[in-house]
């Protein structure tokens, strides 16, 4: 990625600028340089999808965090930064981000809508996995709910005796002209929803919404080291476009179940394992749990409660490729709830040893029993004399 622009360079904005200046400039930038303004202007065109990727990292506070810190070198591979190749992406991303807004009216529904359908919109699911399946990855059937194109009306939303009257707001257009400032800004018409006509007898199937709901069942493949929260998109698995154009997409939010031994931070897993006195004085080798198996782990003599021991390698995969993260060791003392016998005899004799005061040997209930009888039977014994 030689030779690219720094992001606050393109966005003309200092390094400290906030979300709300960098929202500003890009919107000033956008406008300016938005094809419909400069038809069959490249480098007009150029500008407007280098302020959309420039855009999109530093209004998102971790991306904007990466790049801060290793610059354009933190996008690389997989994952990376956006690249647009097709200003009709653009739209796509921005429309979603602005909403319904000016903004987002001006770029999805402005006049580029005669030229490009609507898309379907965007639907959802969900997935829980175990830490073991996200850390090796795993293909996954999810199930979810999807409406799609109505088979009694065809999608069309009207009942089949009738037919569709042309929208009388635009004409049949799907499109109105609407003026913001000095600009004209066409925009979808707010009467039919961009569709260009009116359903007078709704169809009975989908009460003229020309969809309806279906249940599907879809095999997803998951990434290796995917984290709670993520989600992964299934291009193309979203609802059908009302007007011919392209399918939304499913995201598929997936949920990673606690797990008993080991807890995530990151890339890293890390584990508390428990240890005796004895083995953190003198050293030993224990087996660790792994999520491959079991592992030697080396305890030097002399170690103190608290350290941690790093197995590299041994933690979770990055989703986009960036290595593997280590299984991290924390050891703690395990102290017995009650010794007795040889067991605690040795362990008064190192009391001794070490000169340290230790509470004195407690009876056992059963003596604390006897005593007190003894003890009672004197006392009458006493009173009868
Ligand atoms: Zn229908
Ligand atoms: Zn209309």
């Amino acid at each position: 990625m030689a030779g690219k622009r720094d992001y606050y360079e393109v966005l003309e904005v200092a390094r400290s600028a906030d979300e709300r200046e960098i929202a500003a400039a890009y919107r000033k930038l956008a406008i300016k340089n938005h094809p419909d303004s400069n038809p069959d202007d490249e480098e007009a065109t150029e500008r407007f999808k280098a302020a959309a990727e420039a855009y999109e990292v530093l209004s998102d506070p971790e991306k904007r965090g990466r790049y801060d810190q290793f610059g354009h070198a933190a996008f690389e591979g997989a994952g990376g930064a956006p690249h647009y190749a097709d200003v009709s992406e653009i739209f796509e991303v921005f429309g979603d981000i602005f909403g319904g807004g000016i903004f987002g009216d001006m770029f999805s529904g402005g006049s580029r809508q005669g030229r490009r359908a609507r898309r379907g919109e965007n639907i959802k699911c969900q997935l829980t996995l175990n830490l073991e399946e996200a850390a090796a990855g795993v293909t996954k059937t999810v199930q979810f709910d999807r409406r799609q194109t109505c088979k009694h009306c065809n999608g069309s939303g009207a009942s089949p005796e009738s037919k569709p009257q042309p929208c009388v707001r635009c004409g049949g257009q799907g499109q109105v002209v609407q003026q913001a400032g000095i600009l004209h800004v066409q925009t979808v018409c707010p009467n039919c929803g961009g569709a260009g006509q009116r359903i007078t007898d709704p169809c009975a199937g989908c009460e003229g919404a020309g969809l309806e709901t279906q249940q599907v069942r879809l095999e997803i493949a998951i990434p290796a080291g995917i984290e709670d929260g993520m989600r992964v998109r299934l291009t193309g698995e979203g609802e059908p476009s009302p007007s011919g154009g392209p399918p939304g997409d499913c995201y598929c939010f997936v949920n990673v179940r606690e797990h008993s031994l080991f807890e995530r931070n990151g890339p890293d897993l890390i584990l508390r394992f428990p240890v005796t006195y004895t083995q953190v004085v003198l050293g030993a080798v224990v087996e660790v749990p792994t999520l491959a198996g079991r592992e030697e782990l080396k305890i030097p003599a002399g170690t103190q409660i608290g350290d941690v021991f790093r197995l590299r390698g041994r933690g979770m995969r990055d989703p986009r490729g960036r290595g593997i993260g280590d299984l991290i060791v924390q050891i703690f003392v395990d102290v017995p709830k009650k010794v007795s016998g040889r067991h605690e005899e040795v362990l008064r004799e190192l009391a001794d040893l070490e000169k340290v005061n230790v509470s004195l040997q407690q009876k056992s209930f059963l003596e604390k029993l006897r005593d007190y009888f003894v003890h009672n039977e004197e006392s009458t014994a006493q009173v009868e004399n």
